[in-house]
């Protein structure tokens, strides 16, 4: 078990048997998601927010949002949009103000001075120019470029001399010998040799931060306990730790989570298919099977468990289950997910979801769905135990809105093969229905299973042929309740065309 684990039970404990109130803010995890606005919200960033919204809701915490709109050049309000969108559409929403990294340069700007005040750091007036000759320099000949600490050292004097004549500088961390090293929540130890960091740069001769300056900086005024986010960001963790050593800050603790790889084993991209959240939005997903399908993509609740609803997520997640090995973006998965939610939502709660891509298809207005709610709800429980996205629902239920049906080819030629013999069945059948006083289930099956036997052929032949009739195809629902849906007029209207198209 992770000590993160065991600090929470055992401060639960301290808390229930002294029976002493602790404020709850001494205790209370605080996490975030730190995305950048340089497009939109994508799977592997979704996921990372999730895994800490779930910790947040599990340990009774908080989830914050930050964005890292400190490259101006890259940000865009649009890609903000994106993610907000995004996270609201899961149903990951924070609970404070969202903080905006580029309103905090100040404060990034006076915690480099402080750290130069306080010797953790130096101004460096060497020119870029300059180190990127000695940078292409050492790669011509092979090796790595570091920083030389020395390039960087002047007497009092010419200190005193390009402060003067404001010598642009930049500031660099100074590097101290040691190890750092942590605690991973997934990967446990890890330690890098300090020899190997060089004195990287907080702050540029512009006066604008850099990454991990601003993130340490936002991290530790944000009072953030522990950081998880994805293991691209191991190398900048040694960093972060040495800044926050020198700022005299706590640690929070960390929890690097593991990258997702499309199909082929290759890092996800865009050549995967659709890999914003966005995108499958409007795809036709239920947002519960989007998060239980995001949850798996580097985490297991230690059992062959993967059809979980939220309240059950937060319940079992925990990092003890963080997985270190890269996790598989597999599609096919995630619609099968979708078909398992499907079928296990409240139907009051998939009503709603579904009713606008009717709305939007041109089905039906919103209002005269709303003044059938009964039938719509019943009509949704019928569809959507053979649908995996609600654009399948939508498709099967085409049929209960319209007046007349496309029949497919394939299962004309399946099940009206012999054209005069179908329309014959089709035309007792419609005569049968039509006599019926009542549009009853056991009513319409007695009668039709009656005509069955008088003609001497199995319920399936009349069955199928009927099916075409009324959706078009060769499979739906049971047929009766599709009569019972279809509406009596309705039905018998569709009888009577599909006679008439085989007389033709
Ligand atoms: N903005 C960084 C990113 O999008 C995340 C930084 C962090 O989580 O510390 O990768």
């Amino acid at each position: 078990m992770h000590s993160c684990r065991r600090a929470f039970l055992s401060i639960g404990f301290a808390t229930s048997r002294s029976g002493v109130l602790m404020t709850s803010a001494a205790v209370r995890p605080r996490v975030r998601f730190a995305p950048s606005p340089t497009g939109s919200l994508h799977v592997g960033g979704a996921r990372t927010a999730l895994f800490n919204w779930l910790y947040a809701r599990k340990y009774d915490g908080v989830f914050l949002l930050r964005v890292e709109d400190t490259d101006r050049a890259r940000s865009t309000d649009e890609s903000t949009r994106a993610i907000f969108d995004g996270l609201t559409w899961l149903g990951l929403t924070w609970d404070e103000d969202v903080v905006y990294q580029g309103a905090n340069s100040a404060r990034h700007y006076a915690d480099a001075h402080r750290l130069l005040e306080n010797g953790s750091a130096y101004r460096d007036f060497t020119p870029p120019s300059e180190i990127d000759r000695l940078r292409a320099e050492a790669e011509a000949r092979g090796d790595a470029f570091k920083f030389d600490r020395s390039m960087a050292e002047l007497s009092e004097r010419d200190l005193a001399d390009k402060l003067a004549s404001s010598a642009p500088y930049a500031i660099r961390f100074r590097v101290p010998d040691g190890v750092t090293e942590w605690n991973d929540l997934v990967h446990e130890r890890i330690a890098f040799p300090n020899k190997d960091i060089e004195d990287f740069i907080i702050l540029r001769s512009d006066g604008t931060p850099v990454y991990n300056l601003a993130v340490v900086s936002d991290d530790i005024d944000m009072r953030i306990t522990m950081v998880m986010r994805g293991d691209d960001h191991i190398s900048n963790t040694p960093k972060q730790i040495l800044l926050y050593q020198a700022l005299g800050a706590p640690l929070p603790q960390f929890a690097h989570v593991p990258m997702i790889l499309g199909a082929d084993g290759k890092k996800l991209s865009k050549r995967h298919g659709a890999t914003a959240v966005g995108d499958y939005q409007y795809l036709g997903l239920l947002p519960g099977a989007m998060l239980n399908f995001l949850a798996l993509l580097g985490w297991s609740p230690g059992s062959d468990l993967e059809v979980m609803q939220l309240p059950e997520l937060i319940e079992r997640f925990d990092t003890d289950g963080l997985h270190k090995k890269a996790a598989v973006f597999d599609t096919k998965k995630l619609e099968w997910m979708n078909g398992q939610h499907l079928a296990l939502v409240p139907l009051e709660e998939l009503a709603p979801v579904v009713a606008p891509a009717l709305v939007r298809a041109g089905y039906i207005r919103a209002d005269e769905l709303n003044a059938r709610h009964t039938w719509y709800v019943g009509l949704l429980d019928l569809l959507r135990v053979r649908s995996r996205t609600i654009d399948d629902i939508v498709r099967q239920a085409a049929p209960y809105f319209h007046e007349t049906v496309e029949y497919d080819p394939e299962a004309v030629s399946k099940q009206w093969r012999d054209a005069e013999s179908a329309s014959k069945i089709l035309a007792a059948t419609r005569a049968r229905l039509g006599a019926l006083d009542s549009w009853e289930l056991a009513g319409m099956e007695e009668s039709l299973r009656a005509l069955a036997d008088e003609l001497g052929i199995s319920g399936g032949k009349i069955f199928q042929p009927l099916r075409v009739a009324l959706v078009g195809l060769t499979v739906s629902p049971g047929i009766f309740e599709v009569l019972q849906y279809i509406g009596r007029e309705r039905s018998l209207r569709r009888l009577d065309a599909a006679v008439a198209y085989l007389a033709t």
